[in-house]
């Protein structure tokens, strides 16, 4: 048994994206052709032909290629090797070198959305209409950089700004994490003595624990900490929120919310809907949480039981049967899924186990589309692990479908980036399910499926609007102990009456980086899933004929408008009946549960 473990271990080879004894030369290589940029930038001028135009563009992917290669290397090195000091060296190294480059480059990129730069004619519309329509790969993204020239300001005030921001706000975010860093939780089970606990993601696994006592110590050994310090993280969030709404004013977005849609590429009106449909669906949430009262005989749930499990045994599954798994199932939907699933087996781009120095978590990365992805995985047995599997394989497929754009295009944009993951989710799921004889199996996998949509759907809609709620509220002033109040109405009004929630998940909001760190990023989770659930709930419907559909949305990669993309296949993100056509499956399984008894 230990033996076939080994031999299913992967690890990933970064020689494609670059050998480690290569890294010098290559270098060198980028130094010396950063020193040709100035020439190029005297060959800008609105009137030159598309070919000059053309040499421009080629000359800078091809040297943004070469510094993603010296990045990427070190960057996944360090990923599974924490403690590797030749890799973070080298990745220092790399990232000061794309500073310079950056800071090069910057005049060819203001030039091109219409700044006035020095010693230049500046580019006029027409002008760039014609030089962008030249390279069709590239006209959406360099015109809607053009666009966000509306919200950019003069490049002395821009210079102001970043070194604010670098040396204020987040200044504000590392002095936050150096806070929570030097938290220690004292986890108090039952009237045991108290144990000393670390880190938060070691307090955070046991609210998935079948001991009611170890989730409610973990719960209120946490929340005690936070509270304890609720001043300074107000501090901290007000004055991050103040900057923000400022800087947004400034710049002229509509409100706080529109900066973080705008860099998003989605519409206000397609995030107002999202939000307010989610919000308008919790009850199905709250369904859920009432049956799970009453499988797990209690009266009512209370906020730390949402994730207990309904079956104490779990089914574990190795490597080896999980890939087999994945690749069946891929193969069963759609045989190019699994083709290009397994590509990045073959080309052993793939890390597969946890180790002491790797980082935790999973992701797919992708470097070029020369390069097929890189996937890091931290497989332990569970069940879970084959969803991510089948998530994180699924961003490698959507990449490699996108393969044939230039690097600035092929990587989907917000709405469209959880796509192909979310579908490979999906029918994984539906293909254990349908298999699956044993009904406390069925029944658990259901019900866990269910909790994880809370999390990942109506959990991330109430943050931003609690978000919102805040920005305006802290604008207008208002104490650390108001904001908790308001963020413990946001719960109330989420859960209704389905869960009792005890008073000092008031100071929850403090817990959640995402809120202070990139103010309203979380509806990118509730989005892009609920999106991919629209169109699998689309597929359900119209079968195969759909799926050519889903290939042309994967194929277009970032090189169009999402919404464009989107209603090229009959998709309307601003219409409500879309969204809530996600909620009908969801639906669907909260009824499947209840008959399942
Ligand atoms: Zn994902």
């Amino acid at each position: 048994m230990a033996k076939k473990t080994i031999k299913e271990k992967l690890s990933w080879n970064l020689d494609e994206i670059l050998k480690a004894k290569d890294f010098e030369k290559l270098y060198k290589e980028i130094e010396k052709e950063m020193g040709q940029i100035e020439g190029w930038v005297k060959k800008l001028n609105p009137e030159m032909k598309e070919e000059t135009f053309r040499g421009i563009m080629d000359f800078e992917e091809e040297l943004g290629k070469k510094i993603t290669r010296l990045e990427y290397m070190p960057y996944l090195l360090e990923q599974v090797d924490q403690k590797n000091q030749e890799a973070k060296k080298l990745k220092g190294r790399a990232d000061d070198l794309g500073v310079k480059l950056a800071q090069k480059s910057r005049v060819i990129s203001h030039w091109l959305i219409g700044k006035e730069t020095e010693g230049l004619k500046r580019l006029d519309d027409k002008n760039a209409k014609r030089l962008f329509a030249s390279i069709p790969d590239l006209e959406y993204g360099l015109n809607y950089a053009r666009t966000a020239a509306k919200y950019t300001l003069k490049k002395d005030e821009e210079d102001i700004i970043s070194h604010k921001d670098v040396n204020g706000a987040n200044q504000l975010i590392n002095l936050r994490e150096i806070i929570e860093t030097e938290f220690e939780f004292d986890l108090k089970i039952k009237e045991k003595k108290v144990k000393k606990v670390r880190t938060l993601s070691e307090l955070l696994s046991l609210v998935h624990s079948p001991k009611k006592e170890e989730r409610l110590a973990a719960y209120r050994a946490m929340l005690f900490k936070y509270w304890q310090n609720i001043d300074k993280f107000f501090l901290i969030y007000s004055a991050i929120v103040k900057d923000w709404g400022y800087e947004a004013k400034l710049r002229g977005y509509k409100s706080p919310i529109s900066v973080r849609n705008f860099g998003n590429h989605v519409p206000d009106e397609a995030v107002e809907t999202l939000l307010n449909v989610c919000r308008d669906n919790r009850e199905i949430f709250q369904n859920y949480f009432k049956y799970k009262a009453k499988r797990l005989g209690m009266k009512k749930l209370e906020r730390w039981d949402i994730y207990a499990p309904l079956e104490k045994k779990t089914k574990k599954i190795n490597f080896g049967e999980a890939k087999e798994l994945v690749l069946e199932t891929f193969e069963n939907f759609l045989p190019k899924f699994a083709k290009l699933a397994k590509r990045i087996f073959e080309d052993q781009h793939i890390d597969s186990h946890p180790s002491p120095v790797k980082r935790g978590g999973a992701f797919c990365a992708t470097v070029m589309p020369e390069i097929s992805p890189y996937v890091m995985l931290n497989h332990d047995n569970q069940m879970r692990d084959v969803f991510t599997m089948a998530h994180e394989l699924g961003h490698g497929i959507h990449s490699l479908y996108a393969a044939h754009h230039r690097m600035g295009s092929q990587h989907a944009n917000l709405p469209l980036s959880e796509t192909a993951s979310t579908f490979g989710e999906m029918v994984l799921f539906e293909r254990i399910y349908s298999f699956e004889q044993n009904i406390d199996i069925k029944r658990s996998m259901l019900s866990e499926k269910m909790a994880d949509s809370f999390a990942s759907i109506l959990r991330q809609n109430y943050f931003v609007i609690f978000e919102k709620r805040a920005h305006e509220a802290i604008q207008k002033g208002i104490t650390a102990e108001e904001l908790s109040e308001m963020w413990l109405s946001t719960l109330k009004e989420q859960f209704g009456n389905s869960v009792k929630i005890d008073k000092i998940f008031k100071y929850e909001w403090c817990v959640i980086p995402h809120i202070v760190n990139s103010p309203f990023y979380c509806y990118a989770y509730n989005f892009g899933e609920l999106l991919s659930y629209a169109l699998f709930a689309r597929y359900k419907k119209e079968g195969k004929n759909f799926i050519a559909k889903i290939e042309k949305i994967l194929a277009a990669g970032g090189s169009e408008d999402p919404d464009e993309i989107l209603k090229k296949v009959g998709v309307d993100m601003k219409s409500e009946k879309f969204w809530q056509g996600s909620f009908e499956i969801i639906k669907e399984w909260q009824k499947e549960l209840e008959e399942l008894g």
